[in-house]
């Protein structure tokens, strides 16, 4: 997985497509990503109380990694990461504008 939680991810396709987000969680063994504002599914929620009324929250889903397309924290360009290790450390850069990120 070379999304991690905290990126920007651009949906490149599905109803979102063009949408950019925040990955809120990753999800490897499934290779799916919880990006913020996307992929809302409605959920309804029961009354806490009697008395109270349900209500419907909004929730997003995971989507599959293939979907999404990360974008790089220093050019702001849609990107794919890379891997270098440098001293001994693996460190992800950007294969568009080469820095780390
Ligand atoms: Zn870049």
């Amino acid at each position: 997985m070379k999304i991690k939680k905290g990126d920007t991810a651009l949906i490149i396709s599905g109803k979102y497509r063009g949408k950019k987000g925040k990955v809120l969680k990753v999800f490897p063994k499934e290779d799916r990503v919880l990006v913020e504002g996307i992929n809302l599914i409605k959920k309804h929620q029961k009354a806490k109380r009697t008395g109270e009324k349900g209500q419907i929250i909004e929730m997003p889903k995971p989507l599959q990694v293939s979907n999404v397309k990360l974008i790089c924290s220093k050019c702001g360009k849609a990107t794919r990461a890379g891997y270098k290790i440098i001293e001994k450390s693996k460190v992800r850069f950007c294969k568009k504008c080469h820095q780390e990120i």
